[in-house]
């Protein structure tokens, strides 16, 4: 068995690797050739911590395995450790033996990143010029760092809950060499491209912030109960995602749905858009909405990459196992 620690994820894994495997498994999930096992995420009663089980098996790059973590909210201030842990195992599926054992946490945010940038390159207008992120966390650095390299952006804007975490994406514009202005919602209506990543449980963007023409990339809501956009917008877009199961329960179209403004049979995969069975954006007024809720085959897509790339560097650790 490989071991590849999670000190070794930053010096292998590149954001072109993460976007091809994220793109080429939705892909694979859109045409039947992969697909998520049922997640399994339990309050287990220690330590405050959510943990679970995403796992899938994609027939195509023959990847079988799961991620396993969650959420330790104390980890930071008792044990100095981030509070998002996980670990992805991968498995032969041909025996079922054991095959990898792989530090989770920065494949998470790269996965991630990588979600919304495939969004943006199938669905967003080709001549997006301004990007407004709503959310300035962790995860909203990787998700802006990413985004930048799919179109010719000329400007940065953003909201934030707390405004005072918005230097965060300023610094990740400022590096790639394009001015950051924060805005109030409302001015959301310039952007070409959006992406919310935030943990709301209610609502920031309405329906009436966004401009025809733009694409928006709905990252954060993963969970029942979450939100960041006003339902009413998910009926004025076109509406898109990773997995239509995992978009109507835990997703942002949870509430679309939910309140009967769209069905599910509105919300479409991604990855027909990337084989061309179906089309993405038909004009460029349009409003697309990329729902991305996050899947276990992303993990495992990003992981196999990052075996591959520590095999090829002799950075892998090998195990008798
Ligand atoms: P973080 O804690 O670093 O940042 C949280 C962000 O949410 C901050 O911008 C914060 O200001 C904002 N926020 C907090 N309360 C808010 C409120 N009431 N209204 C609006 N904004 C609020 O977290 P992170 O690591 O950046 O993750 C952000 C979210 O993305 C989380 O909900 C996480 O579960 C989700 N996530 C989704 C995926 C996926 O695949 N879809 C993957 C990773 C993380």
């Amino acid at each position: 068995m490989l071991i590849v620690p999670e000190r070794e994820i930053a010096d292998l894994m590149t954001r072109e690797a993460a976007f091809d495997a994220v793109e080429r498994v939705f892909a694979a999930m859109a045409s039947g050739n992969a697909y998520n096992f049922p997640v399994v995420r339990e309050a287990i009663g220690h330590e405050e911590a959510l943990y679970g089980f995403k796992g899938g098996f994609d027939q195509a790059g023959l990847t079988l395995g799961l991620k396993a973590g969650g959420y330790w909210p104390n980890n930071l201030e008792k044990r100095n450790l981030i509070n998002h842990q996980s670990t992805v195992f991968l498995f032969d599926p041909d025996t079922g033996k054991a095959k990898a054992m792989v530090g989770g946490n920065l494949l998470t945010a790269l996965r991630t990143a990588a979600a919304s940038s495939v969004s943006i390159k199938h669905l967003a207008r080709e001549d997006a010029k301004v990007i407004g992120m709503v959310g300035a966390g962790h995860q909203a650095t990787f998700q802006l760092r990413a985004a930048l390299e799919q179109r010719n952006f000329e400007k940065v804007i953003g909201w934030n809950y707390h405004p005072e975490m918005l230097p965060n994406i300023e610094k990740v514009a400022n590096e790639a060499g394009l001015p950051f202005e924060a805005v109030a919602l409302p001015d959301l209506r310039e952007a070409d491209v959006i992406i919310s990543i935030t943990s709301a449980f209610s609502p920031s963007v309405m329906a009436d912030h966004i401009s025809e023409g733009t694409h928006i990339a709905c990252m954060g809501t993963d969970t029942k109960g979450k939100q960041e956009v006003e339902a009413e917008l998910l009926v004025k877009a076109s509406v898109f995602t990773d997995e239509i199961a995992q978009s109507v329960s835990i997703g942002e179209a949870q509430h679309a749905v939910g309140q009967g403004l769209i069905k599910g049979t509105d919300v479409a995969e991604i990855g027909a858009v990337i084989n061309g069975t179906i089309a993405g954006r038909t004009s460029p007024d349009q409003i697309t909405l990329f729902d991305g809720t996050g899947v276990g085959l992303q993990d495992l897509a990003v992981a196999a990459a990052v075996v591959d790339l520590a095999v090829k560097k002799g950075v892998a650790i090998e195990v008798d196992f």
